[in-house]
């Protein structure tokens, strides 16, 4: 297994469609996505940290970095032994997290960041809007009020946007976000195809250790 994860982050304020994205990139053998928001969506609610959750999500603001970097570690530990996650031929697809510097800086030990996706739509009126519509659709309170909304972009502002100066500008790849799910995938894709590739070479070329995902394809194609 490798000392650190190979990584491709998802970076772009609320509503740029990273949880859209993340979810049709991880239909794709060879990525895993995983999604903090996700993560924490489904911890027990009445657990402690699951209330801690609650309480900050709903009044727009992060979870602290200590809580997020811990509960992170345990998921992506459990995705390794429950078998969802092979490091030595998966790239991990990270979606909300690292969502400040200290994140950056804590988790660097963990990941070795491939390339930064910035999803970048300029157009804050229709992020906002999105965000509306997916409060409705996922039932999700903290997109619900555009108050709170608001105090998102302006913790984005604050403590997200400086993760981009941590990572080299080499990384830092800039993305359209605007267009359809499929344009969108598209620029994904024309940056992450090639760091696969030098990666880890065809995923499906090793019938022995991806017959599972190859299973699943061609099951999904027959059906
Ligand atoms: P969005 O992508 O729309 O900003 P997410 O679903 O990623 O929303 O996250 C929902 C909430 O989960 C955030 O507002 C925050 O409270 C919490 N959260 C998610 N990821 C992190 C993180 N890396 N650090 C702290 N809090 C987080």
């Amino acid at each position: 297994m490798p000392s650190r994860y190979k990584t491709l982050l998802l970076f772009g304020p609320p509503g740029v469609g990273k949880g859209t994205q993340g979810k049709l990139l991880g239909r794709i053998p060879g990525l895993r996505h995983l999604a903090t928001g996700d993560m924490f969506r489904s911890l027990d609610p009445a657990s402690e940290l699951g209330r801690k959750f609650h309480e900050v999500s709903s009044r727009g603001e992060l979870v602290p970095d200590e809580l997020t970097i811990a509960c992170w570690q345990k998921h992506v530990c459990g995705l390794v032994s429950g078998g969802g996650y092979a490091p030595s031929r998966d790239i991990l697809i990270l979606d909300g997290i690292p969502r400040s510097v200290a994140q950056a800086k804590a988790m660097d030990e963990h990941i070795d960041v491939l390339k930064v996706i910035h999803l970048r739509c300029q157009n804050l009126d229709e992020m906002i809007a999105r965000m509306k519509r997916r409060a409705k659709m996922e039932r999700r309170s903290d997109d619900a009020d555009e108050s709170v909304i608001r105090r998102r972009f302006a913790v984005y502002e604050r403590e997200t946007a400086p993760v981009l100066d941590f990572y080299d500008a080499s990384l830092v790849r800039e993305v359209d976000a605007i267009g359809s799910p499929a344009e969108v995938l598209r620029n994904i894709l024309n940056v992450i195809v090639p760091v696969y590739n030098e990666s880890f070479g065809n995923p499906l070329s090793e019938p022995t250790e991806h017959s599972e995902k190859k299973e699943a394809i061609q099951g999904q194609a027959k059906g």
